[in-house]
């Protein structure tokens, strides 16, 4: 059993998206929402927070609110004016910051605080307090960029706490694993030219951004080869996840020697999801949990820290949410995923997962990986 931690604050789940039927704007032809409103909704959240505590594990966690991330922190890796230009929207009431960009009243605030999860999970578990964390970021952040909001992201959670983790603990290498279902193309962005951190996104091909692949982008100047996207085909389930894992994904962090693992956790690629196309179930979260989990065991002290991004069926997100939480404390619960059977009976037939790995692998050979 490990000493694991739960990086929480109920303002997080304050956070306002907008007046949205799924993810379209309300209004001209589309009917405003019913009672779930806004896809990306505090639901999937709070009912995870939930099913930890009414199956016992959250009394299992050391658990943490955190200080907002600070301006400090916010520069490191966004443009003043894009900052300044949130903040006094948030202030004169909130609106619509970008696309797909609302803030309420105060969202800059919680956006800070959605940012401060991460880096006090990442500051925790770098100063040895905890065996590993997680923090349940809202708004997510893995689609920001330095100078505007991006797919509900205002703030970049994750380069926000690597930057202030190397600035506070001296140079880290860092291995980013992002296996949310779209591609995390703002931490990319983040590292896209240095060599200290190693990003790698598993998303469904041209999937979102709306058309991007990505396997070319490898890096650029001194990040060159420290980037690693891997588009898998949508309907991938269970075993071709696992497949680019074990096969390209824990390798590359291998050969990195990470002295800290990072996790974008979405569960967006989960076979009830309504913003994509994928089938993993609680099972597939729980064993990549437990893959990452031994690679950092044997590479940096176990140190790994999941940072919250996605996931939208509030039904599933707190059953696959649970098996990641029971993967990385070490302990299992009386709880059974009343969906996993269903999910598994569902997955692709052989001949697709062939194909989906002979396309992995044609791919890494053009690219001589
Ligand atoms: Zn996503």
């Amino acid at each position: 059993m490990r000493n694991t931690g739960f990086f929480f604050d109920e303002r997080c789940l304050w956070h306002t998206s907008g007046i949205y039927a799924g993810n379209m704007l309300a209004g001209s032809w589309v009917q405003p929402p019913s009672a779930g409103g806004h896809v990306e909704s505090p639901e999937t959240k709070r009912r995870f927070k939930n099913l930890l505590e009414v199956s016992g594990l959250a009394a299992q966690l050391s658990w943490h609110s955190a200080q907002p991330a600070s301006l400090e922190d916010l520069l490191r890796v966004h443009d003043a004016d894009y900052l300044q230009r949130f903040q006094a929207l948030s202030d004169g009431g909130g609106g619509q910051l970008a696309e797909d960009a609302f803030v309420g009243p105060g969202g800059f605030e919680i956006a800070c605080l959605s940012a401060g999860l991460a880096c006090a999970a990442v500051d925790a578990v770098l100063r040895g307090e905890l065996d590993n964390a997680y923090a349940l970021s809202r708004p997510p952040g893995h689609h920001c960029l330095a100078d505007r909001p991006l797919g509900f992201c205002f703030l970049a959670n994750i380069p926000i706490a690597i930057n202030q983790a190397q600035a506070r603990h001296g140079a880290n290498r860092v291995a980013v694993i992002d296996w949310d279902v779209h591609h995390g193309n703002g931490t990319q962005a983040a590292f896209y030219q240095r060599d200290d951190v190693l990003t790698i996104s598993l998303h469904q091909d041209r999937c979102f951004p709306p058309g991007y692949s990505g396997e070319e982008e490898r890096g650029e100047g001194a990040g060159s080869g420290c980037n690693l996207n891997i588009p898998l085909l949508a309907g991938a389930g269970h075993e071709s996840y696992l497949y680019a894992l074990q096969k390209r994904v824990l390798p590359a962090v291998e050969k990195f020697k990470p002295d800290l693992i990072v996790v974008a956790c979405g569960y967006d690629a989960s076979g009830l999801d309504p913003l994509a196309r994928m089938q993993l179930h609680s099972d597939s979260y729980r064993a990549m949990t437990d893959a990452v989990l031994a690679a950092a065991d044997r590479l940096c002290g176990g140190r790994m820290v999941m940072v919250h991004e996605g996931g939208y069926s509030e039904h599933y997100v707190p059953f696959c949410g649970l098996a990641v939480m029971e993967s990385l404390s070490g302990r299992r619960t009386t709880v059974n995923d009343p969906m996993l059977e269903v999910i598994k009976r569902q997955q692709p037939r052989e001949p697709f997962v062939r194909f989906q790995q002979q396309v992995l692998d044609e791919m890494w050979q053009r690219l001589k990986l």
